[in-house]
């Protein structure tokens, strides 16, 4: 944990250059740098071929306006969609709460999904948003950087954390949907033990597993065609608990996964 009084999630970009972490995705690295992960590709040759980074890996951050021009808006106040984005990605990269891009886009709210090629409009910038993450990540006690994406190579979000309408009512969503075909193994986030590996169709989870990590972390798996694990085994980070399936109140192949801190649900893109 950072004991300067430099925010680590706020700068961590010195040089034009990324060190990675144990734990670290290139999409967590895109959103902490604000570059898009075809910008860091591009960029970075080992990427083109590497579907994971690794721990120690020195990456280039494309700072040039050649770079930053996939990125950046088309035009001034608006911004086209590009493949694999969701609007947590796209408002942290514009330096705005999700609520804030929501306000402009007000047609996504209630979780609606936002696909590749849709045009939003980019609200300017407002002085409170500074004091966003960060914050968040220091409250809980978390150390970022420890989370392991649980589907390696999966990153389009079709629902996000929120809000949203669902059957024609309106519910929370405690988690987020991502898409990826119909039994691709689903990895532990954390190390931890099994708290909970069953159907469970009563609350809409279908086949369902929960982890519990040993800071108060818990995490949820959920709509899979089939879980690896049994309750009570201990799970190490990136094991396969489970695989991709449509089961419970699911509209669609997907994952659901949810992270809670002691049962208080938490935005899991917050913590990539
Ligand atoms: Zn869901």
């Amino acid at each position: 944990m950072p004991t300067s009084s430099a925010p680590r999630a706020a700068t961590p970009v010195k040089a034009g250059t990324y060190t990675v972490r144990a734990g670290d995705t290139l999409s967590g690295i895109a959103v902490r740098t604000g570059v898009s992960v075809a910008a860091l590709r591009a960029a970075n040759p080992r990427l083109k071929t590497a579907d994971a980074v690794q721990a120690g890996w020195v990456l280039t951050v494309p700072t040039s306006t050649a770079a930053r021009t996939a990125a950046a808006p088309v035009k001034a106040g608006t911004y086209v969609v590009r493949d694999g984005e969701n609007l947590t990605v796209i408002a942290r990269r514009f330096g705005l709460s999700l609520n804030q891009l929501l306000g402009a886009n007000p047609q996504y709210r209630g979780g609606k999904a936002v696909w590749a090629g849709a045009k939003l409009v980019i609200p300017p910038r407002t002085a409170s948003v500074t004091a966003r993450a960060p914050v968040t990540v220091r409250a809980t006690g978390s150390r970022p950087g420890r989370w392991a994406w649980p589907l390696p190579g999966y990153h389009a979000i079709s629902s996000d954390y929120g809000e949203r309408v669902l059957d024609g009512d309106p519910e929370m969503h405690y988690g987020v949907d991502i898409v990826a075909p119909q039994g691709t193994p689903v990895r532990a986030a954390r190390s931890g033990r099994v708290l909970e590996s069953r159907a469970d169709f009563e609350r809409g989870w279908g086949w369902t597993v929960v982890l519990e990590h040993p800071d108060g972390w818990i995490t949820r798996y959920a709509h899979l065609s089939a879980t690896l694990v049994k309750a009570g085994e201990l799970v190490v980070q990136g094991q396969p608990v489970g695989r991709v399936g449509n089961t419970g109140r699911s509209t669609g192949t997907h994952l659901h996964f949810g992270t809670y801190l002691r049962w208080d649900p938490r935005d899991p893109l917050s913590l990539y």
